[in-house]
């Protein structure tokens, strides 16, 4: 009943485990975390290559199988676990990040891995195809999405293998994909929630206009809000203003009113953003 509740599928092919665990470019002074270790699998290749690592899984049953695994042997001192919910677990410094996800937490996973600091150098990251493919999508294609566009912001993402349900025990429903994620370095001024604020609006009819797209239920009253709020901690004073022209006018300065989000690339989005911020309007 629990490969249900915690999305446990073991990665019983030991050369795909090698090959993750190998793309990650592990050096011996290296801190590593993982998520989700199960039996450790992962974690017994890691510990070969790094010199820690601190492994946070939700199963008790599992951390204690994984302890039996390193017991009196020397990788012991060198494994931490952490028996927990990877979302609410308090995390060390990493340097690389390696983990066969349970993919209920996928884009969580992701996002508190961008936002933590100090940033890490990679993470080697095994996800469900569909999820996969999203993330490494380009402008233009079938797949750019709104988390392709939250990602890629914050990282340059890759996919570095396909792997097929069978290596798993049992095996999942989906196919499965590893990618590679490095985030940028430094990160972007621009903070997630502004930027996640617009996509949201551009990505929630991603071939209609941007222009359209505004026009949806609350988006303006939502924005007049924010704008009231900036305006009264930057002690400016509001007029009354008319929200629907005043982002028609946006829209129409930038040239990206009848651009549809499917073809807009990071570029695109943070020009808009700004010309949004530039007239004290903005989406957190
Ligand atoms: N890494 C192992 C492997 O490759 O063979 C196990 C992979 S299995 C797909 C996912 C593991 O994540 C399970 O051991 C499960 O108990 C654990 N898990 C599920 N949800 C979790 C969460 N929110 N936080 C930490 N671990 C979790």
């Amino acid at each position: 009943f629990n490969t249900e509740r915690f999305g446990q599928h073991i990665l019983k092919n030991p050369s795909i485990a090698r090959e993750i665990v190998e793309k990650a470019n592990l050096r011996p002074t290296d801190k590593v975390l993982e998520v989700g270790p199960g039996t450790g699998n992962l974690t017994m290749l890691i510990l070969e290559k790094a010199k820690h690592c601190t492994a946070v899984e939700m199963d008790p049953r599992m951390a204690a199988e994984l302890t039996k695994r390193v017991q009196g042997k020397p990788e012991q001192r060198r494994l931490e676990i952490i028996i927990g919910d990877f979302v609410k677990a308090d995390l060390p410094y990493f340097d690389a990040c390696i983990s066969n996800t349970p993919y209920q937490i996928s884009s969580p996973l992701v996002f508190r891995l961008l936002s933590h600091r100090p940033l890490f150098r990679i993470a080697i990251l095994m996800f469900q195809r569909e999820f996969a493919m999203r993330l490494v999508a380009q402008p233009g294609s079938a797949l750019w999405s709104r988390l392709s566009a939250n990602v890629q912001l914050y990282a340059k993402v890759d996919h570095v293998m396909s792997v097929g349900r069978n290596n798993f025990r049992p095996p999942p429903n989906v196919e499965s994909a590893v990618v590679r994620l490095v985030p940028l370095d430094p990160p972007p001024p621009v903070r997630f929630e502004e930027f996640d604020g617009l996509t949201r609006v551009i990505f929630s009819r991603r071939n209609k206009t941007v222009h359209a797209s505004f026009q949806a239920k609350g988006v303006t009253e939502m924005l007049e809000k924010n704008w009231r709020t900036w305006c009264s901690e930057q002690n400016k004073v509001t007029e009354n203003v008319r929200m629907k022209q005043k982002i028609d006018d946006i829209l129409e300065e930038t040239g990206y009113n009848e651009s549809r989000a499917a073809k807009m690339d990071l570029n695109d989005i943070l020009k808009l953003l700004s010309a949004f911020h530039d007239s004290d309007i903005h989406f957190a």
